[in-house]
């Protein structure tokens, strides 16, 4: 694959710029915590090689062109891991994603030889890339973001269109694609519970 092209925006998406009919999707924070940690940089790729990362200051959460798309119900948003970045976009910018995709609860769904669902294991085994973790802990708030930092943040979003096509593939071969369809659309009620405070409860559970 040839390098990526990483384009960076302050504030908001450009105007003009179309992700097609499905876009993925990740965040950067200060911490863990999505009532806590504000919300610092929106990473989103057509699955063209190219990513548009968006950074927020924290001093204006309008972002009126990135609000318009996470709502547009044409466009599906496709995460790893969507539970907290669909927590962290609500908190952050108050608005409700949808339509959503997993590539981390389809992995679940669908991959149940392995206890290995982490976004490394999925691209080194379905998409023979080697993601390096190494800036996953640092300061996303800072007003100048490094080369390695963005390099990173790209490399979230630049192949989780390549992983749902697998993963779709292998759902529907085991007959667990509306199983995996329904987990998706839970995904906003199960944020809402997270930032309420039930995030380390299973309300499901005995
Ligand atoms: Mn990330």
């Amino acid at each position: 694959m040839t390098s990526p092209r990483i384009k960076l925006h302050k504030g908001d998406l450009p105007a003009g710029l179309s992700f097609g009919s499905s876009v993925a999707i990740d965040t950067e924070t200060l911490g863990l915590k999505p009532y806590r940690d504000r919300l610092c940089l929106v990473q989103l790729s057509a699955g063209n090689n190219e990513a548009h990362l968006v950074q927020l200051d924290g001093s204006d959460w309008s972002a009126p062109r990135l609000r318009a798309l996470l709502l547009d119900p044409g466009v599906v948003k496709i995460f790893h891991y969507g539970r907290f970045d669909i927590a962290v976009l609500k908190r952050w910018l108050g608005v409700a994603t949808t339509p959503i995709w997993c590539t981390k609860i389809a992995s679940k769904l669908a991959r149940t030889y392995t206890d290995r669902h982490g976004l490394k294991d999925l691209c080194a085994e379905l998409a023979g890339v080697e993601l390096s973790k190494q800036q996953q802990s640092s300061d996303w708030a800072s007003a100048s973001l490094s080369q390695q930092q963005l390099a990173y943040a790209a490399s979230d979003v630049l192949h989780l269109h390549g992983l749902k096509a697998k993963l779709e593939a292998m759902l529907q071969r085991e007959g667990r694609m509306a199983m995996a369809e329904a987990a998706f659309r839970y995904l906003p009620e199960r944020a809402d519970l997270d930032l309420a405070g039930f995030d380390d409860m299973d309300v499901f559970s005995h």
